[in-house]
């Protein structure tokens, strides 16, 4: 079935009462009908509820339902899209080994990445998403993930997705793609090679800015690509944890099995039911939503690109673009999601035309049905010099849009008074 219909379906069957609407499973626990019961779930025998920092019906229904549309096998939800970050890495990684991430990322993956990890004993290595030979210089016998995103958040680059998970693939190595920012409406990256997706919910998911919440996926049949492979012997030797148990073993998808068993219980970074419901309610018009945010946002773009007082847009959905070849490549119908940005002469310029617009909220958020405007150098990128901003692609006179669902009429009028005023 296509993506649409999937949205509206998959994951749910209607209960005894027929309830159109998924319920909201608002409990912490389930009860047992023996103590040989209690047993069996406890040892996997028998799969079903425990305990919700475990699993839980409501969110059962937004994780299928989302592995169905990436085309994966299973997903995790967690409570932020920073913890299905958090998971996916050290998943795969313990002490003494490495990541290797693109550079290009968001800010909370990079202090994640860089700083938080390092204190784990994890060390993270950059490459640059356009250079496939450092990305390959800086892999070796201790690196266990490769870490970028589809649709790079601030900078707005496109990653060239199949390069990366071949070269992941030559060393055995996990791949794991932050796809937020495009969505599996416009890109699926299992399709090109990952073998791990992370989602942050709390962006198109929702769609309305209601919640915060975060999903990571895994791709079909990845238990042969960890089975045997020395980077990755926790997942093929006993758990002590969990009396014995080995993950590649017990056929079923082991890397969003160890996720759950192992990291949710012990971390606890677990997504609320009710958040969960309100993440399947925008999955329902998630892929119409993404057609309207691709579709103002390029004539946004196109309108931006021709004005006087811009120096430079950047939106992969111009041909003028330099991602706009990967763009055609790895998202449906060459369709970029809502996320551009532009460049004006001067900070002071750039001030004066954030706080010049009506219609467009300064917030520091992506992915809502409501427009959106930020200036990184003052706000997510303010303790950076003028030269680090640049390095870091954020010029002071940068401005950020995440193109809202409004008339794309009044967000021209809008912009054009701005800049004008
Ligand atoms: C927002 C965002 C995150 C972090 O997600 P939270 O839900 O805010 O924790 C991670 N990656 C990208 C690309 C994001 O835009």
């Amino acid at each position: 079935m296509d993506l649409q219909t999937r949205a509206l379906h998959e994951g749910y069957t209607k209960d005894s009462q027929g309830t159109m609407a998924v319920p909201i499973y608002q409990t912490t626990a389930y009860e047992f009908n023996s103590v040989e019961h209690a047993a069996d779930l406890f040892s996997l025998k028998q799969l079903g509820n425990i305990y919700t920092r475990l699993n839980n019906p409501t969110t059962d229904v937004f994780e299928k339902r989302f592995a169905s549309l990436e085309g994966g096998e299973a997903a995790l939800a967690t409570s932020s899209g920073m913890s299905a970050t958090f998971f996916a890495i050290v998943n795969a990684t313990a002490a003494g080994e490495n990541i290797v991430c693109a550079k290009q990322l968001y800010g909370g993956s990079l202090t994640l990445n860089t700083h938080t990890l390092k204190r784990f004993g994890i060390e993270a290595r950059y490459f640059d998403v356009h250079d496939m030979s450092s990305l390959e210089s800086l892999i070796d016998d201790k690196t266990r993930v490769i870490f970028f995103e589809s649709l790079t958040n601030p900078s707005i680059d496109v990653a060239d997705i199949e390069a990366i998970t071949k070269i992941a693939d030559k060393y055995g190595i996990l791949s794991v793609v932050d796809n937020t920012v495009a969505t599996p409406v416009l890109c699926r990256p299992f399709e090109f090679g990952a073998d791990i997706v992370v989602h942050s919910a709390s962006k198109y998911t929702t769609g309305q800015g209601l919640a915060i919440g975060g999903i990571l996926v895994e791709r079909k049949n990845l238990v042969e690509k960890l089975r045997s492979n020395p980077r990755y012997e926790h997942f093929n030797n006993p758990d002590p944890s969990y009396h014995g148990l080995i993950y590649v073993n017990i056929g079923l998808p082991p890397f969003t099995l160890r996720a759950r068993l192992s990291l949710s219980r012990d971390l606890g970074a677990v997504l609320s039911p009710f958040n969960s419901w309100l993440f399947i309610q925008g999955i329902e018009t998630l892929s119409l939503r993404m057609k309207e945010h691709s579709k103002n946002a390029l004539a946004l773009a196109e309108f931006l690109e021709s004005h006087p007082k811009v120096k430079k847009v950047n939106y992969p959905g111009l041909k003028s673009n330099a991602n706009y070849k990967n763009a055609q490549k790895y998202f449906d119908g060459g369709e970029c999601s809502g996320l551009l940005s532009f460049e004006v002469a001067s900070l002071q310029e750039a001030t004066k035309i954030v706080d010049a617009t009506k219609l467009y909220s300064l917030v520091v958020n992506i992915g809502d049905s409501k427009s959106i405007i930020t200036h990184p150098a003052s706000t997510t990128h303010q303790q950076l010099n003028e030269q680090e901003l640049i390095a870091c692609g954020v010029p002071s006179g940068l401005i950020r849009i995440s193109c809202g669902l409004e008339s794309i009429k009044d967000l021209i009028d809008d912009m054009k008074q701005a800049l004008e005023a």
